[in-house]
């Protein structure tokens, strides 16, 4: 056993009882990084000698009998379109790849404050486009439960950083399932709370109606821990929600009695791999075993959901990308004639194929002629989906659905048809469309085995019933337990 396979909460207690030094959770921590980073590609940044002078603070600070905070040494990855201060932000773009935010995400604050030590940024989907981490301009991560497969999208760098136990836990990004979907894909804990509960002040904005912050972390006890922490009102976000802060660790109860759980039937019938579908209906007679009460709901319009998104998304994508014209800051075309052609040769030559590809979707979405038939029609949508998931929720506490159709697949297999890449999501983006929290959890393996992830889903600002449940979910399986062997 070494420190590295401990869990967050583990270690933070080592720490804070001084049976081991901040010292040595990074020397193990980064001895991990060292044999396994090569193999599996998940960091754009890694940040080793700030986290040892960090280390080195903070066990003063420890050693002088002061509080150094919940997470008081524990090393943590960030996806790398949360700024932060000092440290390259690239967003795995050509754009950003030489930025450097003069400020933090408050994210990054809250997680100072709380005593935490950034080890580095990880990789992801240009922008955070993507279901793969396939489209980064830097490089591919791999899966560490099998290294010829993706690990899942966008937030494809953090999945991999807690998977392989490279970090105790990491931040992602959530905009229609990147932290759920590759939380799934490689075995980890992925948690996207409610719109609005969590900051989105220096998060680089892909859809800034969908986007949310949230972590990764070995089990769900890390998840509620890092939840109290990153969670809370910020008056530099308009869309933070000002209300009182919880603490979810109260809620890591074995006990969902009475507790009534929504299954979806219609909606998971069809275009589900076998295994999943196998796990997905294990994971009802678990939860039904627990004494949870199953019922049958109908969430009609969820179907469609990735239509909807795919115009929401890239209509706000093609609006907040606009900042990019090689003036402000990022890249900058070197040979050009005149302020268009500038424009013009800093975008074409900075962004990717598939930025670009949404940019030219979100732009014609809504221009004049269209704005009706595509733009308000996927809003109007938007509010019937909204309204399907607030009428599931009079008749239960929360929704189980798996995190994925299919468990990860192969480099480049649905890069050449992006509608196979776009269904990864079908049952990740209802979630992003109504603003409600889900979380994956570990929950079996294929006949490869792959990693299968199932999710629960509760209405607005109900974390507490997630923790609960997800919770009874993994005391019941264990299936967290089980490590990649790389
Ligand atoms: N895969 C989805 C997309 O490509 C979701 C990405 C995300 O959540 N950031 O847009």
């Amino acid at each position: 056993m070494e420190l590295y396979n401990l869990t967050l909460t583990e270690i933070a207690k080592k720490i804070k009882d001084r049976e081991v030094s901040i010292k040595d959770v990074l020397d193990s921590t980064f001895k991990r990084i060292d044999e396994v980073e090569g193999k599996v590609d998940a960091f754009i940044t890694i940040t080793r000698e700030e986290a040892y002078k960090e280390a080195e603070k903070l066990q003063q600070r420890l050693d002088s009998g002061e509080d150094i905070g919940v997470l008081g040494g524990v090393p943590i990855a960030i996806k790398d379109n949360i700024c932060t201060n000092g440290i390259k932000t690239t967003c795995a773009s050509k754009m950003l790849e030489n930025f450097v935010p003069i400020y933090d995400a408050t994210v990054i604050t809250k997680l100072k404050e709380a005593g935490a030590i950034i080890i580095g940024k990880t990789n992801m989907d240009e922008f955070a486009m993507g279901s793969s981490t396939e489209s980064s301009y830097i490089k591919k991560t791999k899966n560490p439960w099998n290294l010829e497969k993706v690990p899942g999208g966008s937030s494809g760098g953090s999945a991999v950083t807690v998977s392989g136990e490279m970090a105790f836990a990491a931040l992602g990004s959530d905009t229609g399932g990147s932290i759920r979907q590759p939380a799934s894909y490689c075995s980890v804990v992925g948690l996207k709370p409610t719109y609005g509960l969590v900051s989105r002040f220096g998060l680089i904005a892909y859809a800034s109606s969908l986007d949310q912050i949230g972590p990764f972390t070995k089990n769900v006890e890390d998840a509620a821990l890092m939840l109290n922490v990153i969670s809370g009102y910020d008056k530099h976000d308009t869309t933070s929600a000002n209300i009182e802060k919880k603490d979810y660790t109260k809620f890591l109860v074995n006990d969902i009695s009475n507790m009534k759980i929504g299954v979806p039937h219609e909606f998971v019938k069809d275009g589900v791999n076998e295994d999943v579908k196998a796990s997905y209906n294990n994971a009802i007679k678990t939860l039904e075993n627990a004494g949870a009460k199953i019922v049958d709901i109908d969430l009609e319009y969820a179907k469609y959901s990735l239509a909807t998104y795919y115009i929401i998304a890239t209509a706000e994508a093609s609006s907040n990308l606009g900042r990019y014209d090689g003036i402000r800051y990022g890249f900058r075309a070197e040979e050009f004639n005149d302020l268009e052609d500038l424009y013009n040769k800093s975008r074409t030559e900075g962004f990717g194929e598939e930025v670009k590809k949404r940019i030219m979707l979100g732009t014609y979405v809504l221009s004049s002629g269209y704005y009706d038939a595509y733009y308000k029609r996927a809003q109007q949508v938007r509010t019937l989906i909204i309204e399907n998931f607030k009428k599931a929720f009079e008749k239960c506490d929360a929704i189980i659905i798996p995190t994925a159709p299919n468990t990860a697949f192969k480099f480049g297999e649905k890069t050449e048809n992006p509608l196979e890449m776009y269904l990864e999501d079908i049952y990740t983006v209802p979630v992003n469309i109504a603003g409600l929290p889900g979380i994956s959890v570990p929950g079996g393996f294929d006949r490869d085995n792959m990693p299968i992830g199932i999710q629960f889903i509760s209405n607005s600002f109900e974390e507490e019933k997630l923790i609960k449940i997800a919770y009874t979910f993994e005391k019941n399986t264990n299936f967290n337990v089980e490590k990649p062997n790389i």
